[in-house]
Parts: C-alpha cells; sequence; structure tokens
C-alpha cells in the first residue's frame, strides 16, 4: 500500500485537508468552515466544535480513501508551548491554553504533529513553490492574522520560544502622525497584525470611506480591492497606506534576516498592486543601498499551508 501524507489547516474561516500520494500527488481536498464562536458559547463550546469538525472532516476522507490514516500534520494559527504543551500565541483564540495535541490523537486515534500555519507555509514554499532553491525564504501570511516563518537551506528555524518569525506582534516601525493604534488580541495595541491582517486592514480603511457603515459591517477587503480595480481614488490611497506600511513592517524583518526571497500568503497576498508597490517603498526603510529581495505571491495561494502541514 502506498504511502500516504496527511495535512491538515486550521485557518480562522475555514478548515482544509489534503492527502497527497508518495509523489506529492493531490489524491483528495476538501475545504469546510471553521466552527465560529456563536453569543451563547463558551471559548470551550467553540474549541469541542472545532475538534469534532477536524475529526467529521478525517473521517469522511478516510472513507472516500477506504484508508485508515496512521499520521496527520497540522498547522494552526499558534504554537505549542515548549513549556506546557499546550496551544499559545493563537489567533483563533479559544485554542490558547488546550492540549490539542492530546485532544485530536484520542478523537482521530491516529498521530498528530502540529505546528505553526505559517510555518507550514513557508516550508512547503521554500521546497517547491515560489521560493523553491532560493536559500532563505521568509514566509508571511496575511490574512484573518499576521504569521511568518523562516526557512534557511530548506530547513525551518525554531528556537526555544517556539516564535520565529512572529514579526505580526511587533509594532509598526515608522508610525506616522495619524495612525491609530487598535488594541490586538495579544493585550497589547497597535501591533503590525492590527494594520496588516485582513480584518486590520478593514478596520484602519474604514477611517478613509465618507460612507459610513457600522462597525460590525465594514467594507471587506475585496470590495475595497474591487474599488481599486475599478480606478477609485480613495482605494488607491488605502492600499497606498498599505503597501507603505507592510514595506516597513517588512524592512525591520529584512534588516534582521536579510532573506533571498520573502513569500506573501493569505487573503491580502491576492492583491497584485502589492507587488508592484512594495518593492518602490522597500529601499527607504531598508538599511541597504539597494535591496535585492525579491518579493513574490505564494505558488499555492491558500493550499499552501495544508500542502506544509503535509509534509510535517
Ligand atoms: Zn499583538
Amino acid at each position: 500500500m502506498q504511502k500516504l501524507s496527511v495535512g491538515l489547516d486550521l485557518g480562522g474561516t475555514k478548515i482544509e485537508i489534503i492527502v497527497l500520494s508518495a509523489e506529492n500527488e493531490v489524491l483528495l481536498r476538501k475545504r469546510i468552515a471553521t466552527p465560529i464562536a456563536q453569543d451563547h458559547q463558551t471559548p470551550l463550546h467553540q474549541y469541542q466544535a472545532i475538534v469534532q469538525a477536524i475529526k467529521t472532516l478525517i473521517q469522511a476522507s478516510e472513507l472516500q480513501l477506504q484508508r485508515k490514516f496512521l499520521q496527520v500534520g497540522i498547522g494552526i494559527p499558534g504554537a505549542i508551548s515548549p513549556a506546557t504543551g499546550l496551544v499559545k500565541n493563537a489567533n483563533t483564540t479559544c485554542l490558547i491554553g488546550q492540549n490539542f495535541q492530546q485532544d485530536l490523537e484520542q478523537a482521530l486515534d491516529c498521530g498528530v504533529k502540529i505546528a505553526n500555519d505559517a510555518d507550514c507555509f513557508v516550508l512547503s514554499e521554500a521546497l517547491d513553490g515560489a521560493a523553491k532553491g532560493a536559500q532563505s525564504v521568509f514566509g508571511v501570511i496575511i490574512g484573518t492574522g499576521c504569521g511568518g516563518g523562516l526557512v534557511i537551506n530548506q530547513q525551518l528555524v525554531s528556537g526555544p520560544n517556539a516564535i520565529c518569525g512572529e514579526w505580526g506582534h511587533n509594532p509598526l516601525p515608522w508610525p506616522q502622525a495619524d495612525e491609530t493604534l487598535l488594541p490586538c488580541y495579544c493585550g497589547k495595541q497597535g501591533c503590525i497584525e492590527t494594520f496588516l491582517s485582513g480584518p486590520g486592514f478593514e478596520k484602519q480603511a474604514a477611517r478613509h470611506s465618507s460612507v459610513t457603515k457600522n462597525d460590525d459591517n465594514l467594507f471587506s477587503s475585496k470590495e475595497w480591492h474591487q474599488a481599486l480595480l475599478a480606478g477609485d481614488k480613495n482605494a488607491l490611497a488605502v492600499f497606498d497606506n498599505y503597501a507603505r506600511q507592510l514595506a516597513k513592517s517588512l524592512a525591520t524583518v529584512i534588516n534582521m534576516t536579510d532573506p533571498e526571497v520573502i513569500v506573501l500568503g493569505g487573503g491580502m497576498s491576492n492583491i497584485d498592486f502589492l507587488y508592484q508597490r512594495v518593492p518602490e517603498f522597500l529601499p527607504e526603510y531598508v538599511f541597504s543601498d539597494q535591496v535585492f529581495t525579491r518579493l513574490v505571491k505564494a505558488e499555492f495561494g491558500d493550499s499552501s499551508g495544508v500542502r506544509g502541514a503535509a509534509f510535517l
């Protein structure tokens, strides 16, 4: 029987599974919505609903392929604390403090390997994606949250705190006087994530809109992008400002790690304007006479994370 690699990506809005053959052929791919917290529910309810949803997804996939999975790699928007074995730093906050690995191994009756979703993403892109062949790759997810990971010589870099690449919870560098510092789920305010994640972008962009929607009904990043493509001047100003903020934030990463390639993933990475505009801003902020770091879009789009999880 051929060896299968099973990867699962748990995101803020979707859970995706992929099953690869020994030759990395896609044998199966499914996607479901991530259970969200209902008004009357506690975080524990949402956590249990997520475990149950993953169990249902795995069982349906096993049934379809007529195979029992022995090992599943899972990318999560957080990390396993080396000190406690419990989830920390998770943007899907109901995971925080849970023994996710043990709970999943019990629920799925198989081995589970958990890694940070941005680490899975950059591993996939560095091994056979948009940054294939590069010696040093910084991968960035700008989606529901704002994660990152570093691969050097095809190896994920990980340290004693399991936080390598967590640029999203640094403060936005070189802030402008009119920049609004919003609170972040991590307990601080003004984190890069509160500007560059999809929800962060939507909140910040609302300040540039003359049409007022209420706070829970902001224009989505997709609506802003459509306006940009239609030539709307307001949208151009919003994305120009966003590109500058992204360039500033990446400049500090380049100053620290000097990567050959930076790969962008997550929903906001689909905005093509960024690949032209961010490199124009970078030389203003990087401590170098020239910037040779390439900024590229993920080859496997939002499936990179799940591929990387399968490679775990
Ligand atoms: Zn933060």
